[in-house]
């Protein structure tokens, strides 16, 4: 555990605040002017510090270039009515941080680390959120290793950091998706539950490969027979069946998308039928063409609610019905924007 985490404060001479185009921030390209770092060095977290945003020394030989050992979380945060700073079910990402941490087997952030430094991050870059609708600051807490040793075993020492930036109405325009039935995201017994930077990098070239077909994203399949739907791009999958709301169950190959959570925790609320559950390519494929399938969308921070226009499989585009104020997807996006914001009771006690 840290012991008293007294955070040291090394503030920018001047901000870079007043150059930033707050009508036209393109994602994640411009952060904040401070960051919160901390070392996990002799088995003890230590050294927790709030820095001017920059450039970094690290070893050339630290696992996390070599090896992939790195793990991250995203999360947002909203200015609230009176202009707080309103952060989405923090405690989430912070015990998914832990589970990723257990996987790749590195140190566990205690959650006064976690908290204490998004908090002072939070109330030093206070002037960065954002207030046009539609806008947030993201917040990307990660842990890395930053052993000085180039072989394969536990690391011994670790960095923790949080950067933030500030980003625009995510309004995700519905997107046309491909199964993918030859590569693979994640396998059973693989990382795919945790938010290791290596599972990201392999999904690149696939989704490169769809686009260059005219697809935005893929929709990823279990990795033993391609016959089953796991997420979308790097968003979990939702599907209106007929009067059900259906989502492929958590496995080990799924990421546990905290929005995935909170549309299953507001479905369930307002009384839909929700159903997580395998969902079988053929399945999916027969449910669009008999028209059985009403929506689909995939869901996570960066959008909260992405539309699914259409689903190709092996050539063919099958088409869902256009978007409609009327859908689900439309009538979830609100009710959680409203919470987040801090304009509609948050029943769940999500908001801190
Ligand atoms: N799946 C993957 C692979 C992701 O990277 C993300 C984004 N973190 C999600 C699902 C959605 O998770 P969340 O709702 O917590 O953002």
């Amino acid at each position: 555990m840290v012991e008293t985490m007294k955070i040291e404060v090394e503030r920018v001479a001047k901000s870079r605040l007043p150059q930033v185009d707050f009508s036209n921030l393109p994602f994640g390209k411009i952060y904040t002017d401070h960051m919160f770092m901390a070392d996990f060095r002799n088995g003890e977290w230590g050294n927790a510090r709030i820095m001017p945003y920059g450039h970094m020394l690290i070893s050339p030989a630290t696992p996390a270039l070599h090896y992939g050992q790195s793990i991250f979380e995203g999360l947002k945060a909203y200015r609230g009515t009176d202009r707080e700073a309103l952060v989405f079910r923090p405690m989430a990402n912070f015990k998914r941080l832990n589970l990723s941490a257990e996987r790749l087997c590195m140190a566990q952030v205690p959650e006064e680390l976690f908290m204490e430094g998004m908090r002072a991050v939070l109330d030093i870059d206070r002037a960065w959120i954002p207030s046009t609708p539609g806008s947030a600051l993201y917040i990307r807490p990660f842990l890395f290793s930053a052993d000085e040793f180039i072989g394969i075993r536990p690391s011994l020492d670790f960095t923790f950091m949080i950067i933030a930036s500030p980003v625009g109405a995510y309004y995700s325009a519905p997107v046309k998706v491909k199964i993918e039935t030859h590569y693979t995201r994640a396998v059973a017994g693989g990382t795919g539950y945790a938010k290791a930077g290596g599972n990201y990098g392999g999904a690149i070239y696939p989704t490169k490969l769809a686009m260059d077909q005219g697809y935005q994203q893929l929709l990823w399949t279990d990795g033993k027979e391609h016959a089953y739907i796991e997420e979308s791009g790097t968003m979990n999958v939702m599907f209106v069946f007929g009067d059900t709301l259906v989502t492929p169950a958590l496995s080990d190959s799924i990421l546990a998308g905290i929005t995935r959570d909170s549309v299953l925790a507001v479905a369930r609320r307002e009384g839909m039928k929700v159903e997580e559950r395998k969902i079988g390519v053929k399945e999916l494929i027969d449910g669009l063409k008999s028209g059985l399938v009403k929506e689909a969308f995939g869901v996570g921070t960066a959008a909260t609610i992405a539309p699914i226009q259409a689903i190709g499989h092996e050539g063919i585009d099958y088409p869902l019905p256009a978007a409609s104020k009327q859908n689900f997807a439309a009538h979830i996006y609100s009710v959680l924007d409203e919470i987040k914001r801090g304009i509609a009771p948050d029943p769940f006690g999500w908001v801190v």
